[in-house]
């Protein structure tokens, strides 16, 4: 039975899209890049207890970079670091897809192994302006094996 479900995730990797599988923005655990790393701000972060968290400039739509969770091994709480001196220095890739990427492709992606998180984005061309790209949401590896083994992956 368990077997037949995988079977069916797998061969479903091909016609489902990430949009299917993804973590909408609305429900993303971001942080402002002009954010200080103060004890509260790095409370918060450790709480949230993501490992990946994507920073944004302006607006919660504007991805420009990606902290690690370790990224913040060395950083005293007392110093008052910007979030932007860190940022710069590891300077990890953001790394984007279209929301209507399949999942084979997305796994293929994700095994090569440059980042197993991915910020989604969509081509708006709805009102007045020029179509603008939009970020709506945000997706890993989990997420795609989850759609294959067709259950929930508790965390610890
Ligand atoms: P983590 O290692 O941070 O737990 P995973 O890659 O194991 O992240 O993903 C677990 C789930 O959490 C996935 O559904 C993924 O979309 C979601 N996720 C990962 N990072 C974030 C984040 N910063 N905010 C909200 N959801 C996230």
């Amino acid at each position: 039975k368990e077997e037949l479900n995988m079977i069916q995730g797998a061969l479903e990797l091909r016609t489902k899209t990430v949009e299917d599988v993804m973590t909408p923005i609305n429900n993303c655990y971001m942080i402002h890049s002009d954010a200080l790393l103060d004890f509260n701000t790095m409370s918060e972060i450790m709480e949230s207890g993501y490992t990946r968290i994507p920073v944004y400039e302006d607006e919660r739509s504007n991805i420009v970079d990606i902290l690690f969770v370790k990224d913040l091994a060395f950083v005293d709480p007392d110093d008052s670091t910007t979030l932007k001196t860190i940022t710069k220095f590891y300077n990890h890739p953001v790394h984007f897809v279209f929301h209507d990427t399949k999942l084979d492709s997305m796994l293929e992606e994700f095994k090569k192994g440059k980042s197993h998180l991915a910020i989604v984005q969509k081509v708006n061309n709805e009102g007045e302006g020029d179509p603008f790209y939009e970020v709506v949401g945000l997706v890993t590896l989990e997420d795609v094996i989850e759609e294959i083994i067709k259950s929930e992956i508790l965390d610890e």
